[in-house]
């Protein structure tokens, strides 16, 4: 990328920090992934249960053999040979962890994170329970405003991982949300964080780099 159209993403990576930080978010503005890798690993020092929520983001940064080396607990619900229950488990125990990491399917310019769940454990985790949140938003999540974080969740991140997760719909097939009644449907929550949860520590890194979907 040239070096003009980075230090133009720069600015709205800015103004987005700028935003989140006037809406009582702890805000930074990471020039690149390593960055974003290093404030984590530091964050995570005084934590001893560390929860991941499924996210393609936090998969790109690859963190979890450094928080293995460190010896944390980490909550991973993709483990294989984990059974249903098991993995429910670890979605409840995301709710009451010292970090839980995620990112967001939209940031707006204004400051508003915004998500779409289908079960909810996601965005209950990033409201309200663990003792610190971290949030990884690359540059490509930040949108103008609410209208377009919305579309940009049907157009683009909700079909992408309906088709990741092989689910049988309709957007998974055609890359096209036709706001389906199917059983499988994973577009049934929609959290807006306007401001940070009173009771809750929410840090958002935003990465001047084009991560997840
Ligand atoms: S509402 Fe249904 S078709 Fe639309 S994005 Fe969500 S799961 Fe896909």
């Amino acid at each position: 990328m040239s070096e003009h159209l980075y230090w133009l993403h720069e600015q709205r990576c800015v103004k987005a920090v700028k935003s989140l930080r006037s809406n009582g978010f702890e805000a930074v503005y990471c020039p690149n992934r390593r960055d974003a890798c290093e404030n984590i690993i530091s964050a995570a020092q005084d934590a001893i249960s560390i929860g991941i929520g499924g996210s393609m983001t936090l998969e790109e940064l690859d963190l979890v053999p450094e928080l293995r080396r460190m010896g944390k607990e980490l909550l991973l619900r993709d483990l294989p040979g984990l059974t249903p229950y098991e993995q429910l488990e670890v979605r409840r125990r995301h709710l009451s962890c010292d970090l839980f990491l995620t990112s967001t399917n939209a940031l707006t310019l204004a400051g508003q994170l915004v998500n779409v769940d289908g079960i909810g454990n996601r965005v209950g985790a990033m409201t309200f329970g663990p003792r610190k949140v971290i949030v990884v938003a690359g540059r490509n999540k930040i949108v103008p405003d609410l209208e377009s974080a919305l579309n940009r969740i049907r157009e683009i991140a909700a079909p992408a991982n309906a088709h990741r997760l092989d689910k049988k719909l309709p957007c998974a097939l055609t890359g096209t949300c036709s706001d389906c009644q199917s059983p499988e449907r994973i577009c049934r929550i929609t959290v807006i964080l306007d401001r940070m949860p009173s009771l809750s520590d929410i840090r958002v890194l935003v990465v001047n780099a084009d991560m997840g979907y």
